[in-house]
């Protein structure tokens, strides 16, 4: 039985003190679930002030990105290890912006994850066709790579730590969504991948998250699919109202 997910990338977004008012609203306002797996991935700078606000609730903490070495002279970087140290259980890796905007590759990501689990956490891969590679019918090759490439190394007992975000990239911070049957085409297609790739038991037991202007009148239907495991939510997980209405999925 795979538990649902909701994770909540905040991007670059929140000072520590507007962190600490949203989480503190967001715990009132999901105590009571425990049938719904909720994250949220703060920037790094808030992570210290929001693990020890999270002490003891329904509520994990993720980070953003971390760097595939544990330590040394890498300025500027943060490796999973510290994120651990900090209180993270989760780091979402290879999500589009950071594959476009700073040129990460299949094999960096790959290394990313592997550190993830070394470490100890959960990894959520993110993979996702642009809108042109859609229109050339190059979607499901583009996402096979991805998938494959990202998983290369990781044994079926690593997979129980590795959750699978497809975030189609023309509907991220778009307002434009996959409908949910397109959704479900995608992850039920992703599923199959992951049976030839690692087995079918892991296949089975993956969690496929949608990813992609998620909002509390698309989250239903999105989640009544059978393939559609959660939702990765970024705009709206800045909204403790919106993003508690995501989490009440029906
Ligand atoms: C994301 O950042 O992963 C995302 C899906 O963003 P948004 O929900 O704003 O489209």
């Amino acid at each position: 039985m795979r538990k649902p997910l909701i994770a909540g990338n905040w991007k670059l977004n929140k000072t520590v003190t507007e962190a600490t008012e949203l989480v503190s609203k967001l715990k009132n306002a999901v105590a009571d679930i425990d049938t719904v797996e909720i994250m949220i991935a703060p920037p790094f700078t808030a992570l210290s002030r929001i693990a020890d606000l999270l002490q003891g609730c329904n509520i994990t903490l993720g980070a953003q990105n971390c760097y595939p070495e544990a330590c040394g002279a890498f300025t500027g970087e943060i490796s999973a290890e510290l994120l651990k140290d900090v209180g993270c259980q989760t780091v979402i890796i290879g999500h589009s912006e950071r594959r476009q905007l700073f040129n990460e590759p299949d094999n960096f990501i790959n290394r990313k994850m592997k550190a993830t689990l070394k470490a100890g956490l959960t990894a959520i891969l993110c993979i996702g066709e642009t809108l042109q590679e859609r229109e050339d019918e190059l979607m499901f090759d583009v996402l096979t790579t991805q998938l494959q490439a990202g998983l290369t190394g990781l044994t079926a007992e690593q997979m129980q730590k590795v959750v699978i975000a497809y975030e189609p990239v023309w509907a991220i911070g778009t307002g434009k969504t996959a409908s949910s049957d397109e959704a479900q085409e995608v992850h039920s297609f992703l599923r199959g991948i992951l049976q030839g790739t690692v087995d079918q038991p892991t296949a089975l037991a993956t969690r496929i998250i949608y990813g992609g202007s998620v909002k509390p009148d698309n989250i239903d239907g999105l989640m009544a699919q059978n393939d559609i495991d959660g939702a990765l939510v970024g705009g709206a997980s800045l909204k403790a109202g919106e993003f508690e209405r995501i989490i009440r999925f029906q």
